[in-house]
């Protein structure tokens, strides 16, 4: 039995594509017209498409391949688990083996007293799942009035009503009547675009304190909650100033608020460590766990809760889950995920050696004339792209303009390197090895110097 696999020629399935699939997050009519790149198959780092070219995916999908494509032991233990159980339910005082496995082991890995899953199928069902979690546990222990959650503008928690709700971005607020009620939004400790005259550590603590302003003007006695990704990805890999999360700990501390911590991406090695809370010195009373979790090769995601949360939520019946809590299929492709991440050290690897020779290189690219700033932890990176990096200046033209260029220019030059806004970001697997880093810096020079001249010929390199 073959895979689905590129049976047609490019136009038929582009055609095909265009006529049925409507794909997330896309300008449905703009990509018909000119059709999408049709993914064959991958292995490590690297993407077939359609037409034989080999595309390095510096992305790892949607940030989630940390293992990289193509290990057969997660397909050997999906098919193994496929033949013993492929599905049953964990609702009815029932339990199977993959979702204890998991459960333990999600327990060991994680810091603190993070020791409970409460599983999902996806990062924004988690983060629903959080919403209902808080606000139940602080009902529980008699104070309902704690219902409000306190986020960030800019920041990125998920697509359905609830994660997008928490989620602070404007674009996704404006269609279908988000955000729910009750979710309030501080700003971002996003310093090159937003720091003016302030040194970062000096913006860092202001913008620190604008959770602890927040948490009195809505008092005290309403917050339930504080949501936030260690580094923010999607919003365009905000690195926060040193100062930021020490004060964030701090104010959580003296405060009667839960703490989550937004893992999704930063989880699983992403920034040298386990998980972000780790590298940036944070201790979380929930954790949203998804994506690298299995690699993305199977939808799986969850919360992690401290012993307190959990004894809470588990003194009543907590009417809450998905059929696809703790599958088994996907709890065993992520015990296997895990088992690789760890034997193979691969959390090790990005922390003492190909991180840093990734740092190195990326941090490099800030001599280049069209690059602000450039930021990386651990295997997640960013650039800030400027007209004029003395005054950190946006471009004229709208907020993407330029980054869409650029975007193009990577694309064509066979490098997945997104753009969020006019801020260019990476995220590879981990197990990128150095040579493959080289294409990938090489690549990256080669596209911003085609994206300067682009600029220049279409009068858009120009300070707002
Ligand atoms: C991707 C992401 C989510 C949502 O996960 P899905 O699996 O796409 O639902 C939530 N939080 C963060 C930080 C993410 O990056």
């Amino acid at each position: 039995m073959p895979a689905i696999t590129n049976h047609m020629p490019t136009a038929e399935l582009q055609r095909l594509d265009a006529a049925h699939h409507m794909h997330p997050f896309t300008h449905g009519n703009g990509l018909s017209a000119k059709g999408a790149r049709v993914i064959t198959r991958a292995d490590g780092v690297w993407l077939n498409d359609s037409e034989g070219a080999r595309i390095l995916d510096a992305m790892a999908g949607l940030w989630c391949v940390n293992i990289g494509y193509g290990r057969h032991e997660l397909a050997e233990a999906a098919e193994r688990q496929m033949r013993e159980l492929p599905y049953y339910n964990t609702f009815f005082q029932t339990t199977h083996v993959p979702a204890i496995a998991l459960a333990a082991r999600l327990a060991e890995l994680a810091p603190g007293d993070l020791n409970h899953v409460f599983y999902a199928g996806s990062g924004s069902e988690a983060n629903d799942t959080n919403i209902r979690i808080v606000r139940q546990y602080w009902a529980e222990k008699g104070k309902p009035s704690k219902r409000k959650i306190i986020s960030r503008k800019n920041a990125y928690h998920g697509s359905t009503m609830g994660g997008a709700s928490l989620g602070g971005m404007a674009g996704m607020h404006a269609q279908g009547g988000l955000p729910i009620p009750d979710i309030h939004y501080i700003d971002q400790p996003n310093w090159w675009a937003e720091g003016g005259e302030m040194t970062p550590e000096a913006f860092g603590l202001e913008r620190a304190r604008q959770l602890e302003a927040m948490i009195n003007e809505l008092g005290e006695e309403n917050v339930a909650a504080f949501i936030a990704e260690p580094v923010q990805g999607a919003g365009g890999v905000i690195v926060a100033p040193d100062s930021y999360w020490p004060e964030v700990q701090r104010i959580c501390d003296k405060y009667e608020i839960l703490f989550i911590a937004d893992e999704v991406i930063c989880g699983f090695g992403r920034t040298g460590r386990w998980f972000g809370s780790e590298t940036l010195g944070l201790r979380p009373d929930i954790m949203t766990i998804a994506k690298g979790l299995s690699s993305g090769y199977q939808p799986i995601g969850g919360s992690l809760l401290s012993d307190e949360v959990a004894a809470v939520i588990s003194g009543h019946e907590f009417n809450h889950g998905y059929t696809y809590s703790g599958h088994p299929v996907a709890c065993a492709v992520a015990l296997e995920n895990l088992r690789i991440l760890d034997e193979e050290k691969i959390v090790e690897r990005v922390a003492e050696d190909t991180g840093p020779y990734l740092r190195e290189k990326w941090e490099a690219l800030a001599d280049h004339p069209l690059v602000g700033e450039a930021k990386i932890v651990g295997m997640m990176a960013s650039l800030a792209l400027t007209p004029d990096k003395s005054a950190r200046a946006a471009f004229a033209s709208s907020a993407g303009t330029v980054g869409f260029v650029c975007r193009d220019r990577c694309f064509a030059n066979n490098l997945i390197m997104r753009h969020v806004g006019d801020r260019m970001i990476i995220s590879p697997p981990l197990v990128i090895s150095r040579d493959e880093i080289d294409i990938l810096i090489e690549r990256a020079w080669k596209s911003l110097d085609q994206c300067l001249q682009d600029l220049h010929e279409k009068g858009l390199f120009k300070a707002a």
